[in-house]
């Protein structure tokens, strides 16, 4: 029998955070977050690849916790910004700002950039680290295009200005369930699944 056992999604974002509770509904693991942990030590994202700040993230916390820990880190690459700002999404427009500011500088950054050359996507990597050391990381992509202007109330962060050229919607636009279905979370999180079942596993037989 799979006794419970707890799984620490480590992240601040809550938009992050409630994904993750749809996303891995069912598993045999009981959720947890950083807040619910009382966990206020913060992991410095020095990494240069989102890989690599996920494995920071992931195997600090789950060190920190003694519980099995799943981070991810996640942003934007904008076609004609060279990929940029990748892993620097958070900071790109400077620190303590807002999404709305966040957005704001980004369309700045593109005014007199046509459509056809607005092409972007949302990248996930997320890692899942034990906390005597092992950790394996999985990723997730989703493209679209950087429209003229922000539009839409749901998800966080890009999620105004992120077109979706298959639904004609923002990413905004879609509820948590719609983007669940479609997202570099979700992509990502749909592999990760069987390596969670698999620890599951492990642990009911050992
Ligand atoms: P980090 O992964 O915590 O370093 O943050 C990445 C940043 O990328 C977030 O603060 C958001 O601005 C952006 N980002 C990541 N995932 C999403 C998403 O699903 N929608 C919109 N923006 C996102």
């Amino acid at each position: 029998m799979i006794e419970p056992r707890k799984l620490l999604i480590a992240t601040n974002n809550l938009g992050k955070l409630q994904e993750y509770v749809l996303l891995l509904d069912g598993l045999p693991f009981e959720l947890t977050s950083l807040a619910g942990e009382r966990i206020t030590y913060e992991v410095e994202e020095a990494g240069s690849s989102m890989e690599r700040n996920a494995i920071l993230k992931a195997t600090a916390y789950s060190r920190r916790s003694g519980l099995i820990a799943l981070a991810d880190d996640s942003g934007l690459e904008v076609d004609a910004l060279g990929g940029e700002p990748g892993p620097f999404s958070h900071r790109y427009a400077g620190e303590n700002v807002s999404d709305r500011q966040r957005n704001d500088f980004l369309l700045a950054k593109l005014s007199g950039v046509p459509w056809e050359k607005r092409g972007a996507r949302f990248r996930c990597v997320i890692a899942i680290a034990i906390p005597r050391g092992g950790v394996e990381t999985r990723e997730g992509v989703c493209e679209g295009i950087i429209a003229f202007d922000i539009k839409g109330e749901g998800g966080f962060g890009y999620d105004p200005i992120f077109y979706l050229p298959e639904l004609d919607r923002r990413m905004a636009e879609l509820t948590l369930e719609e983007k669940n279905e479609i997202s570099h979370r979700a992509k990502a999180a749909r592999k990760v699944r069987p390596i969670l079942e698999r620890m599951a596993e492990q642990r009911s037989n050992g």
